[in-house]
């Protein structure tokens, strides 16, 4: 195809292109075709005036990832319950609003996804409930991974989590579509470790060690989480005591083949080396923070800044994680606990919170480092050339004294453009312009 008539060829000019995994580049162009990225430059020239956007006073940047989300709360106008609350009290809120008869939880996977490109989101861990609508996640072409969510104890439900899980994982998405099935046992204190056992060789993303309580009903099934349990008709005697998140993170980390549990089905589906997610880890003791650190699997500890304030737990244990070098990946968790969406906004809020932490580094947890949490660094995460073209432009309004990741998350510039696989899924101002864009 000539260039003159290659609609699918199109570049984008910068002030910065800050591409993650390599060094900003002042004035980068960065050239898409079909989809995925040709090219980062300096200047580059040779390009048909009409196909070159420029985006002005702004960084291009991949396109952020957020690890961790629940889109079927994308609806509420405020997080549930308020801020310092104790988890166990903010619990039984989110079963009931899941109760509430009138919820439309496909409109809120929409409204999630709209919000997240308008965050500059372009990749999702998002954790689904049983009647989740592949149309709802697939309205827009953002690479999701759907890890079913898996609720419940005892021998029974064992038996059907493990069947809707094996269900699940069998399901493909269209050729167009980027979402890959995953799965997610809730928590240690919501699902039998049986289960997590049974289906820990595939993508899998847990809540673990989230809160003071958890530990408390693990060691001495005991507690204001045992009681909450009690109040919601889950409490099954004899399950907890003499247990720690480590035990947890051990039966997902253990080398597959040491597996005795995996049935013919889950076999078959396996991903043996899919990521693991450790959600939040407020509380991740010397022991867990070992099994994390020596793990053969690749596991990232998915830190929620803005919920974990919200919450108002003990000072989260980055410096700890950061030196074993403990991978960390970012999420914003849902809007039950957090007021927005945005990835960028909790980027800034943990570099604020966190100033000893290079910028480069926070930037890389919420864009390269999240997309290996998702096994997707091949295809997103940074700007390179064959990586799909997810992009977001940033508005720069810092002083430009400072550097170009310091101008992103000290600043406070509004997201201008966000770009998924080639397609301007948000362009407010029509900063590029081109139809159609493939
Ligand atoms: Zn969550």
């Amino acid at each position: 195809m000539s260039p003159s008539t290659d609609t699918s060829t199109f570049a984008l000019r910068a002030r910065w292109v800050i591409p993650v995994a390599s060094p900003p580049i002042a004035g980068g162009v960065v050239t898409v075709r079909d989809g995925r990225i040709l090219s980062v430059e300096r200047n580059a020239v040779d390009r048909p005036a009409s196909r070159t956007f420029d985006l002005g006073d702004a960084a291009l940047l991949p396109g952020f990832v957020n690890a961790h989300t629940h889109l079927e709360f994308s609806d509420l106008a405020a997080p549930l319950g308020e801020p310092g609350m104790a988890i166990c009290d903010w619990i039984p809120r989110v079963v009931a609003e899941r109760r509430r008869p009138e919820r439309d939880s496909d409109a809120a996977v929409r409204a999630g996804i709209q919000e997240s490109v308008r965050s500059g989101v372009t990749a999702i861990g998002e954790i689904a409930q049983p009647n989740w609508s592949a149309p709802a996640i697939e309205s827009l072409p953002l690479a999701v991974n759907v890890y079913l969510e898996l609720i419940g104890t005892g021998p029974q439900r064992a038996h059907e989590l493990c069947a809707m899980a094996d269900q699940h994982l069998r399901r493909t998405a269209p050729p167009d579509a980027r979402w890959t099935p995953g799965i997610s046992p809730h928590a240690p204190y919501s699902v039998d470790r049986a289960v997590v056992e049974r289906l820990r060789d595939m993508p899998l993303a847990m809540h673990i060690a989230e809160s003071r309580d958890e530990l408390e009903l693990l060691a001495t099934a005991s507690g204001p989480m045992r009681d909450m349990l009690a109040a919601l008709g889950a409490w099954r005697e004899g399950t907890f005591g003499g247990l720690s998140p480590a035990d947890y993170i051990r039966s997902i980390v253990a080398d597959a083949s040491t597996s005795g549990f995996a049935t013919a089905a889950s076999a078959k589906a396996s991903r043996t080396s899919a990521p693991a997610l450790v959600v939040h880890g407020n509380y991740l003791d010397a022991e867990s923070l070992d099994v994390l650190a020596a793990s053969q699997r690749p596991v990232f500890v998915v830190y929620c800044p803005r919920t974990h304030f919200f919450f108002r737990h003990e000072p989260y244990p980055l410096a700890e994680l950061r030196r074993r070098r403990i991978a960390v990946a970012i999420g914003t968790d849902s809007r039950a606990s957090n007021p927005d969406l945005s990835v960028l906004a909790e980027l800034r809020f943990l570099a604020a919170t966190f100033p000893d932490v290079p910028p480069a580094e926070v930037l890389r947890m919420g864009t390269l480092a999240g997309a290996a949490a998702l096994g997707r660094s091949d295809e997103c995460g940074s700007i390179e050339p064959g990586k799909a073209a997810d992009l977001a432009a940033i508005r720069l309004d810092a002083a430009d004294k400072l550097t170009p990741y310091e101008q992103v998350l000290h600043g406070v510039g509004d997201v201008l453009a966000t770009i998924a696989a080639g397609r301007a899924v948000y362009d407010p101002l029509g900063l590029i312009a081109a139809e159609p864009i493939h």
